[in-house]
């Protein structure tokens, strides 16, 4: 842990929107409200007005088991909804239907942990408090900035949609930790399918601050994961500049302004009290079966971490490349279904096309933000660019600029002929430039004979010329017989 962050206490409340059910937690309305018209996929239950009677989802309780599993978290086999009171134009009944730990409630799952690695090597168990479900209130719009609209909108179509609340224990040390968290906490949650945390909104996050010894503030609703770090290296610089400024730090709930990238105090921060949980009296108490969570169990896909260590095995690849490839589920599903059939691969192959991925199809991807699925890209392009290579045809620098063409689904035959930039495989041409570039060079070859790392020099010369056409050994190795002559 870095000396800047040793006094710093962070715990996470991430709020995932269980955006794959296909109907709200307790009434049949569609999940589906993006891009709708505002208050039209609304009922009597989700409105919240009298007399109406929620029903549970059961496939909601399907997916919260998938989570619990695939978290290590102990699920509650008995448990009733409880009321969170509070006032807000969000919430239409003046309560949310959530899960209460105390007072004889239950979360749905008790614990679990998620495994983060920092720096790519030291790992780290970060343990969770508790899961549990709700349902998401009303989706406000500010006009602008929250702290100066003139008003606020609210369209109900998001209310009622499930939430599922993972509770981490403030066991964070640092912004850094709490990006890998998140990281591997939204891996996670696409492995289970229960949730797509590229759509806008399908994930909110509330942070617990605090500086060893003085109050934590709250600050809510971090709109992605991304927003994260940036919100908890902001509120902390803050505290720690309160602190040595001898002010006193307050307990409170601040807001984050993401276009102002600052956090705004909101209100002191309600404490458990205010919100007079009570046991919501419209739902029964819901029973988990065992014989449920198993069923769910057998059919859970193959996790993560299993994953990673399945490409290890199969693929001879190192624990560094198998956990970056196993991170998103779409890329490692394109890997595999790039070289499970091809009998003819060794340890190399299966190593080069990892590093397409890893590399410079990753990078593509993210400056397009864009994920794998969204391109035309196949996996027999890759298992071309790396035959091709191989068989001399292109260079891995040429290679590389065919990535553009490749991500919008040109063959790279297609790519090559029309280029027309293929290697030279030619040994006597070779030979050929490389005796120009010395003659030309004679200065560089002088140096050369004090110091070795010339040779670096006459290779870019080299490929200089040719604009990059010629392999880097070959010309290292026709270059070290020319002078040695
Ligand atoms: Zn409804």
């Amino acid at each position: 842990m870095s000396e800047k962050y040793k006094d710093v206490i962070i715990g996470l409340e991430v709020h995932i929107q269980l955006t794959n059910l296909k109907t709200k937690l307790f009434c049949s309305c569609s999940n589906d409200y993006r891009g709708k018209e505002p208050n039209t996929y609304v009922c009597p239950i989700c409105m919240g007005l009298p007399g109406s009677l929620p029903v549970a989802n059961k496939r909601a309780f399907e997916f919260a088991t998938r989570l619990a599993i695939a978290l290590n978290s102990n699920i509650n086999e008995s448990f009733w909804f409880f009321r969170k009171n509070y006032f807000y134009p969000d919430l239409p009944k003046g309560f949310q239907i959530s899960q209460y730990n105390k007072a004889g409630g239950r979360a749905f799952g008790d614990g679990g942990e998620i495994t983060i690695k920092l720096n790519g090597k030291k790992k780290k168990d970060l343990q969770l408090n508790r899961i549990h479900l709700e349902e998401d209130p009303a989706r406000l719009v500010h006009k602008g900035s929250i702290a100066t609209s003139p008003y606020t909108l609210v369209d109900y179509n998001r209310s009622g949609v499930t939430l599922i609340e993972i509770v981490s224990e403030p066991v964070m040390n640092s912004p850094e930790e709490a990006r890998e968290y998140l990281k591997q906490l939204k891996s996670i949650v696409q492995y289970t399918g229960i949730s797509n945390l590229d759509f806008e909104g399908s994930c909110r996050v509330d942070a617990n601050i605090s500086i060893k010894g003085h109050p934590r503030s709250e600050v809510k609703n971090i709109n992605s994961f991304r927003e994260v770090e940036r919100a908890l290296k902001w509120e902390i610089q803050r505290q720690k500049n309160l602190i040595k400024r001898g002010k006193d730090l307050i307990q409170e709930t601040r807001h984050w302004d993401d276009k102002r990238r600052i956090t705004i105090g909101l209100r002191t921060k309600e404490f458990e009290k205010d919100y007079r949980y009570f046991p919501e009296q419209d739902l029964v108490p819901i029973d988990i079966e065992k014989t449920f969570i198993n069923k769910v169990k057998k059919e859970l896909p193959e996790m993560p971490k299993t994953r990673s260590k399945r490409f290890k095995k199969d693929y001879g690849l190192s624990e560094f490349d198998s956990e970056i490839l196993v991170l998103d589920k779409d890329i490692a599903d394109f890997y595999e279904e790039g070289v499970k059939s091809q009998k003819s691969y060794q340890s190399d192959n299966y190593k080069q096309f990892c590093n397409w991925l890893k590399g410079d199809i990753s990078r593509w991807l993210n400056f397009n933000n864009k994920s794998i699925k969204d391109t035309k890209l196949k996996p027999k392009q890759v298992r071309d660019l790396i035959k091709f290579i191989k068989e001399g045809k292109i260079t891995g620098k040429i290679a590389k600029s065919y990535i553009n063409e490749m991500m919008n689904g040109t063959e790279i035959s297609e790519i090559l002929k029309k280029t027309g930039k293929k290697r030279i495989a030619d040994e006597a041409k070779i030979v050929s430039i490389v005796r120009d570039v010395l003659s030309e060079n004679q200065n560089i070859v002088e140096d050369f004979k004090k110091n070795p790392k010339a040779l670096e020099a006459l290779i870019g010369k080299c490929m200089q010329k040719t604009k990059g056409q010629l392999d880097p050994e070959k010309t290292r190795e026709i270059i070290l017989n020319l002078i040695k002559k």
